[in-house]
């Protein structure tokens, strides 16, 4: 029983691996059933105009399990796209958040967006534009207050199936936007071939928009190509009033992130849907 890493064995190193895939099909197993016996949640973090007030929301799904504990999104994206489920995900959020845009509408709240992301992977299931223009329909929502934002990635880029699905999706009048932008590959292509109604910066370039001249840079050129393309240039991930001020004057159009406000629950949204409806910047 030599010692081969970090003062571990080959058997204690086989055993955490074991522990490790079985914590992954426990996770995947318990992620099936969440999704059927609805219980997993959404958050919604709202987005902010230039002159201040509130322009709508994004959905962020938020998972809990009852002995692992929080599990990220992005943990739970990735293993739903591994073990087929994502299709189901996407499917419970979009559905979810169709039930509680109509409640707001009803407190009349309809010029609030609401965007919800979606995995690239599900762009390649035929059905899906039928399935959204469906629930869009049951809940008595008008497309254009859904926005889709999708995250760049090779899946995108390469298949003709996935431009069809986008071209679908877009005609039933639901809006596009580009998740990340800037952070993988061709997202200039992208415009080129399907219509984009808004484009987010990657939160890791605003991040640094003070401190790193060439984030700079990129941000005045992307929001450039959001002017000339009328597309609007949404910078997430603004956390101070400096950063805000810094991303308006190089020309994003929305500002969402942890200044504004953080993820909320559903049911503190009509309070804040209220109380920031004319809010005016400082
Ligand atoms: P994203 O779409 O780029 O979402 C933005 C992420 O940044 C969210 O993380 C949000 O909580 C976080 N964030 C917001 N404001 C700030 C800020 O000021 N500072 C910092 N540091 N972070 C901020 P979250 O909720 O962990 O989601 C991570 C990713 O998981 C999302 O990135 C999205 O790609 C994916 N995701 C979340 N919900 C869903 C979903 O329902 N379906 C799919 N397919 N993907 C989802
Ligand atoms: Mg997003
Ligand atoms: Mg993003
Ligand atoms: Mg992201």
């Amino acid at each position: 029983n030599t010692i081969i890493h970090n003062g571990q064995t080959k058997q204690q190193i086989i055993s955490r691996q074991d522990k490790v895939g079985m914590i992954a099909r426990d996770l995947v197993y318990d992620l099936r059933q969440a999704i059927y016996h609805d219980e997993l949640t959404v958050v919604y973090q709202p987005k902010h105009h230039r002159a201040g007030h509130i322009v709508g929301v994004e959905a962020l799904v938020r998972w809990t399990h009852p002995r692992y504990g929080f599990v990220s999104p992005a943990m739970l994206v990735m293993l739903a796209e591994d073990s087929g489920d994502i299709n189901k995900l996407g499917r419970w959020v979009f559905e979810h958040c169709c039930i509680a845009k109509a409640k707001w509408n009803a407190l009349g709240h309809q010029n609030l967006t609401m965007a919800i992301n979606i995995s690239p992977l599900q762009l390649s299931d035929n059905a899906l534009p039928t399935f959204l223009s469906g629930c869009v329909t049951k809940y008595g929502l008008h497309p254009e207050e859904i926005e889709l934002e999708i995250t760049e990635s090779s899946e995108i880029s390469d298949s003709q199936q996935v431009e069809k699905i986008l071209q679908e999706i877009s005609d039933i009048g639901i809006h596009l936007a580009m998740d990340d932008f800037g952070m993988g590959y061709s997202s200039l292509l992208h415009m080129r071939r399907f219509k984009v109604n808004a484009i987010k910066i990657d939160g890791s370039i605003t991040r640094d928009v003070l401190t790193n001249s060439t984030n700079a840079d990129i941000i005045r050129t992307i929001s450039a190509l959001g002017k000339a393309q009328k597309v609007s240039v949404v910078a997430e991930y603004v956390e101070t009033k400096e950063q805000r001020e810094a991303l308006l004057e190089m020309g994003c159009d929305i500002f969402q992130g942890y200044y504004h406000s953080p993820p909320l629950k559903p049911e503190d949204c009509p309070r804040y849907f209220l109380s920031h409806r004319h809010e005016v910047a400082e």
